[in-house]
């Protein structure tokens, strides 16, 4: 391995960019990105939007290059995949000039490359326009970025878009996808979906490289599927989170209290419960999360987040269900937002009831921590296939939430003997990632691999 000031050249020390897409599951892989190059020895220079701009004063290290993101954003935040193209749209030309000042300034053969989040495909054109070149990073899995290369062969095979009656067809070139896994298009086509698919696809094939926060042990033969169907070549450093210091690009202030109270109980005992950070509630369906939580008898951390239930701004008010703080009392705890690492890496969680996002889903895994999924969209239903089928660490709770279903899933994992294999499984695969990080793992030559490379663009 390479030691700290190493990212030299010919006596200068080399700059590597970076330019996250702004919502918290994809900053976070990038700022653990960020950690890693640093240590390298590489100077970092991070290019952000305005919204959800990172505090440079958390991360003194860095060189932070506000980009205008046009406000304000003409979209609804509810609607994310437009969102997410409007961002990219919205920031490109700011991006170029500011990129163009900044290769004047840094002369130019000291910057290796710019690292951006693979939805931003217009950052990528201006960069190549510039003659920077391109890293992609996807901070999802490597079967849901193969399902994004697969989507042309989806639609030509007939699997999308969606019948209703095909929802629980095997995808027999994806196993174990089910057709209600994909990131699903509807009978209309899905115009703004499959155009942030084949965008992103775009970004990955144009770029000199993919980045995945997955690793060999937990997706060897979708990595290799990747290396088979891509021209470029593919790292897989993951989990980032064991390279990388912890908990410094939340977005909302963590509430660390809750660590001293997860101290007072014992192993394996309370289960955790987060939607992470977009995911939103029906009030109906917080009330039945809440009185199946209560019903359990479980002692449970439960993330509460500011605008974590959809309605109309007046209703907006986390208004969990009266009575649920007296039913409850000395048992649970409602924080807006956790130190999700230190959580999971605490003794006393057993259990993990999850949206199934890709950083929750490898966090969990990587502390052992068997799950609870409740999809809602995006890759959300893919991962949870994947701990439900794949690697037998979880347990889907989907449909309609009802208190009755909850209690009963919640006692599987956490009381059951099913709940007790799930967890003996994350255990092994928790064993495998600390493998895969460690001197000579997979993750630890890939980053090796990334950062030759990097100095060879
Ligand atoms: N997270 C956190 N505290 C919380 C909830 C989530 O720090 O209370 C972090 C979590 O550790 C993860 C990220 O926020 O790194 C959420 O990313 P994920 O991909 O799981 O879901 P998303 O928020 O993108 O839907």
């Amino acid at each position: 391995t390479m030691a700290a000031g190493d990212a030299v050249h010919v006596g200068r020390r080399r700059h590597v960019l970076l330019f996250p897409l702004p919502y918290q599951g994809h900053i976070n892989p990038m700022f653990r990105l960020a950690g890693l190059l640093h240590a390298r020895g590489f100077a970092v220079t991070v290019f952000h939007t305005q919204l959800n701009a990172p505090d440079p004063a958390r991360h003194p290290e860095y060189r932070f290059v506000p980009v205008p993101n046009g406000s304000p954003v003409p979209v609804a935040i509810e609607d994310v995949v437009a969102h997410i193209l409007e961002l990219g749209r919205a920031c490109e030309a700011a991006f170029r000039d500011r990129l163009a000042s900044v290769l004047e300034e840094y002369s130019r053969d000291t910057v290796a490359c710019l690292v951006a989040d693979a939805h931003l495909l217009p950052i990528f054109e201006a960069a190549a326009r510039l003659s920077v070149p391109t890293l992609a990073l996807r901070t999802g899995s490597a079967a849901c970025c193969a399902c994004f290369l697969a989507y042309p062969m989806l639609f030509q095979k007939g699997y999308l878009p969606v019948q209703e009656s095909q929802r629980d067809m095997p995808v027999l070139e994806l196993p174990p996808y089910r057709v209600r896994d994909l990131l699903v298009i509807g009978e209309d086509g899905g115009g703004l979906a499959r155009e942030l698919i084949t965008r992103a696809t775009a970004a990955v094939k144009t770029s000199s490289g993919l980045i995945l926060n997955t690793f060999d042990a937990l997706e060897r033969r979708e990595l290799e599927g990747l290396r088979r169907d891509l021209a470029v070549p593919v790292f897989d450093i993951g989990p980032l989170h064991k390279f990388s210091p912890a908990g410094d690009s939340s977005l909302l202030l963590p509430d660390r209290s809750c660590l001293e109270w997860l101290d007072a109980w014992p192993p394996e005992s309370v289960l955790y419960v987060s939607f992470g950070s977009v995911a939103c509630m029906s009030a109906r369906d917080l009330v039945e999360t809440a009185w199946g939580i209560a019903g359990s008898g479980v002692p449970f951390l439960w993330v509460v987040r500011p605008g974590m239930v959809s309605g109309p701004a007046d209703h907006r008010q986390q208004q969990l269900p009266e009575g649920f703080g007296a039913a409850t009392h000395g048992r649970g705890m409602v924080v807006t937002w956790a130190p999700q690492e230190d959580v999971l890496g605490h003794r006393a969680v057993g259990g993990f009831w999850t949206h199934a996002g890709w950083n929750s889903t490898v966090e969990s895994i990587c502390d052992g921590v068997p799950m609870l999924c409740s999809p809602y969209f995006g890759d959300q239903m893919g991962n949870t296939r994947y701990v439900e089928h794949a690697w037998r660490v979880g347990i889907e709770v989907g449909g309609n939430i009802e208190r009755g279903s909850v209690e009963a899933a919640i006692f599987r994992l956490m009381t059951h003997e099913d709940g007790a294999q799930m967890r003996t499984r994350a255990g092994e695969l928790k064993k495998a990632a600390a493998e895969c990080t460690a001197e000579g793992g997979s993750s630890c030559l890939a980053v090796d691999k990334l950062f030759t490379h990097m100095m060879s663009l």
